[in-house]
């Protein structure tokens, strides 16, 4: 058996019949990680505003004989993640991956554009992990992986309120790695950085600049973020705990 092999069992068997919630799971990333996942015999819990997208990605999985369901919830409306959190409350996996990445000077940066970037990236998630890592903790241990970028660790002209945003649940990471990390449930980060998603075709040339930065010089696959998002999930990362995995081809390296 190749190491490739190996390491794709060892995955099958720690998520199998795990359940997940992925946030932002009708696009890009969080779609890949909820592909990935239920390639991997967890039930997947997809989640967004766009029922169409959803559902779609909900038929593709079960297309490739895996399990999911749509719930749709708008994450900027706390009565919505009030919501989600009790319809997916007892899952083994959080993923919180939707993300707004609003830009732009930040002179000319609208409060309802700052408003809007906390409550997606910092609020949601804080909520969500409120009401779902106890319950992990009750039922023995869960896995939460939290979505970065690596604007969180350089700083990035353009983008400071989106970098202030992912640095946010990077230290509530650790906040909660102290607080449900002994009672068995593991928080974890993975920091991408340019990744071919329809987020990013939208900056244009300026991913192919930032692309082209980075030392493995190219942007990343959505799959390959969802690769270290399901290792992260797995049992095969049993000892990690508070950890940001940078996924971004060398750049918060150099
Ligand atoms: P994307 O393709 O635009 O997907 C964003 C997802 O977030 C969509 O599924 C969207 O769902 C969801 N979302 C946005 N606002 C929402 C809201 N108010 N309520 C509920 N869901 C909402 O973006 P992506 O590039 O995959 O980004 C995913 C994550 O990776 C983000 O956290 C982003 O900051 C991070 N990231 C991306 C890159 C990159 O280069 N692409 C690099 C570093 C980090 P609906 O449209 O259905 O609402």
């Amino acid at each position: 058996m190749t190491l490739q092999a190996s390491l794709q069992d060892a995955l099958q068997d720690t998520l199998q019949d795990k359940t997940a919630l992925v946030t932002g799971a009708t696009s890009g990333i969080g779609r890949a990680v909820a592909q990935r996942l239920a390639r991997h015999g967890a039930r997947v819990i997809v989640t967004g505003r766009d029922k169409q997208r959803g559902e779609e990605v909900v038929a593709g999985i079960e297309a490739e004989g895996g399990r999911a369901r749509f719930l749709a919830a708008d994450l900027a409306d706390f009565d919505d993640v009030r919501r989600l959190a009790g319809e997916a409350a007892d899952v083994d996996i959080l993923v919180n991956n939707a993300g707004v990445a609003l830009g732009g000077p930040t002179e000319q940066t609208a409060q309802e554009d700052f408003d809007l970037v906390f409550a997606v990236n910092v609020k949601a998630p804080f909520y969500l992990t409120a009401a779902i890592a106890p319950r992990m903790a009750a039922r023995g241990g869960g896995a939460i992986i939290s979505i970065s970028t690596m604007a969180a660790t350089i700083g990035m002209s353009g983008l400071a309120a989106y970098g202030a945003s992912k640095a946010a649940i990077e230290a509530l990471t650790r906040s909660w790695t102290a607080e449900f990390g002994p009672r068995g449930v593991r928080v974890n980060v993975v920091a991408p950085g340019p990744t071919r998603t329809p987020a990013s075709a939208a900056m244009g040339e300026m991913f192919d600049t930032l692309a082209a930065a980075v030392p493995a010089q190219r942007g990343a696959d959505p799959d390959e973020i969802a690769a270290a998002v399901c290792f992260l999930a797995s049992d095969e990362a049993g000892f990690i705990y508070g950890a940001v995995l940078p996924a971004d081809g060398g750049r918060v390296a150099i």
